[in-house]
């Protein structure tokens, strides 16, 4: 199984329009940083989690020429306002699964009618297969993804586990019960946004003691905000087997059936 960090930022990305923060100011690439998505493949599949609005830049980086489909943690902007470019794979390819909470895919249909409606539809128009998920396995490819339900503040979302490897963002709250779903992991990624706390995200320190608790093999951080500090001296302070990720970063993860 191989994964694509496609984006690794906080909601506005990294540099923000118009900082003047070191950060935002840096000249190294794993300093610059869009909107969270990984690209996720295996056997011939590929899925990608969550698609913002760097989506279509994410796929001419990646080079990716096809997708099996759309899997979204949830329905906030920086995770779904690049539905629009999923025209080039409609094109070619027919209607694109979507996957995702019940509440997700109606924000979607509200906010994408055009998408989503079945009626005199404009021409260019791309659509979708509509895949509700629950919290309970569901298949994609060959593939059983286990759902990982958590808070981000009040809102209920969905990180997914795949085979050996875990992607959960946005997390504030995951209970033991889904902890418990993480058990045995080459690969967890988890969201840590910066150091001070914040109502809606793990920071640093609560990433960490996330990590120590699920155990993986590795760990990568991701969904981080320009107030973290400079990839490469944040990097120096965290424990062996905890990167941070960065854009167009790619791993490759042991797949089991
Ligand atoms: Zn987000």
């Amino acid at each position: 199984m191989k994964v694509t960090f496609l984006g690794t930022g906080t909601s506005q990305g990294i540099p923000i329009i118009g900082s003047e923060h070191p950060v935002c100011l840096s000249e190294n690439p794993k300093d610059k940083r869009l909107r969270v998505s990984v690209l996720v493949e295996w056997d011939d599949y590929a899925y990608v989690v969550d698609c913002g609005p760097d989506f279509r830049q994410q796929m001419l980086n990646a080079e990716c020429k096809r997708i099996d489909g759309i899997v979204f943690t949830h329905e906030h902007a920086d995770h779904t306002m690049g539905l629009d470019d999923i025209r080039p794979f409609f094109f070619r390819q027919g209607d694109i699964p979507i996957y995702g909470h019940e509440r997700v895919l109606t924000a979607l249909a509200h906010r994408f009618d055009y998408i989503f409606q079945t009626k005199n539809k404009y021409p260019g128009a791309p659509s979708v297969v509509i895949n509700e998920v629950k919290n309970k396995p569901f298949r994609l490819g060959n593939l059983d993804v286990v759902p990982i339900d958590g808070l981000h503040d009040k809102l209920q979302v969905f990180g997914f586990r795949f085979g050996k490897f875990a992607y959960l963002t946005d997390m504030k709250i995951v209970p033991d019960e889904e902890v418990a779903k993480l058990q045995d992991l080459d690969v967890l990624v988890v969201n840590a946004l910066r150091e001070s706390p914040h109502q809606s995200h793990f920071n640093l320190e609560e990433a960490l003691d996330f990590i120590k608790k699920v155990k993986p093999k590795r760990a990568f951080l991701t969904h981080i905000s320009h107030l973290l500090g400079f990839h490469d001296e944040v990097q120096q302070n965290l424990p062996e087997n905890v990167f941070l990720a960065y854009d167009n970063l790619q791993i490759t993860i042991d797949h089991e059936e």
